[in-house]
């Protein structure tokens, strides 16, 4: 089904990290995967893997005819809300425009038919493209959920993965903070080595 332009790497995607399942927005916010090796995959990276992606999550039909400024608005805020996470993770205040965007996709009301008023007709309402409301909706939708994550309970547990190059969030369980056995492998070899060459590797 898919066609070859679509396959950006020849790694899968790890598996979701722990928190992921219960939170969309950790979910969405681990749609960019950087890989060992200097590959990056974007699951959100154009507008079929984006539909693909809302898809699986009960955020849009098969068919919603994204374009590329829809799979453009998922990115944005994706980088937005990985800003806040990762503000929440070091302690630190909130950058302004990131909280402005995901408040602006909070609020959005996909379902109101806008008020238009033009010359020949006069007033009149028309509710907005189809393909609009689904990406409103769904922008909306991660942005509630990344404030319900960041003001509730779990938020103690929110951190990033610990396994460079990874740049995963994930809910840490003990003291376990990586994402994956993948990332965990990958950090105990990397440490291993680093006491076998006395952690000249700096
Ligand atoms: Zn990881």
């Amino acid at each position: 089904m898919r066609s070859m332009k679509e396959t950006v790497t020849a790694e899968p995607a790890p598996p979701p990290a722990p928190g992921a399942e219960r939170y969309l927005a950790l979910d969405f916010a681990n749609t960019a995967i950087a890989l060992p090796g200097g590959q990056f995959l974007d699951l959100l990276g154009t507008p079929a893997t984006a539909n693909q992606w809302l898809t699986e999550r009960g955020l849009a039909p098969v068919d919603a005819g994204m374009r590329e400024m829809c799979a453009a608005q998922l990115r944005s805020l994706r980088e937005n809300v990985r800003a806040l996470l990762a503000s929440r993770v070091a302690g630190l205040p909130a950058l302004a425009p990131a909280l402005s965007a995901v408040n602006d996709a909070l609020t959005r009301v996909p379902t109101a038919a806008l008020l238009h008023w033009d010359e020949k007709n006069g007033p009149y309402r028309a509710a907005p493209h189809p393909t609009t409301q689904i990406v409103d909706h769904a922008l909306a939708t991660l942005a509630a959920n990344t404030a319900d994550l960041l003001t509730g309970p779990d938020a103690e547990r929110l951190t990033a993965c610990g396994s460079p190059p990874c740049t995963r969030y994930l809910l840490r369980h003990g003291r376990r903070h990586w994402c994956s056995t993948r990332c965990g492998d990958r950090a105990r070899a990397a440490r291993a080595y680093a006491r076998r060459t006395g952690r000249e590797t700096d």
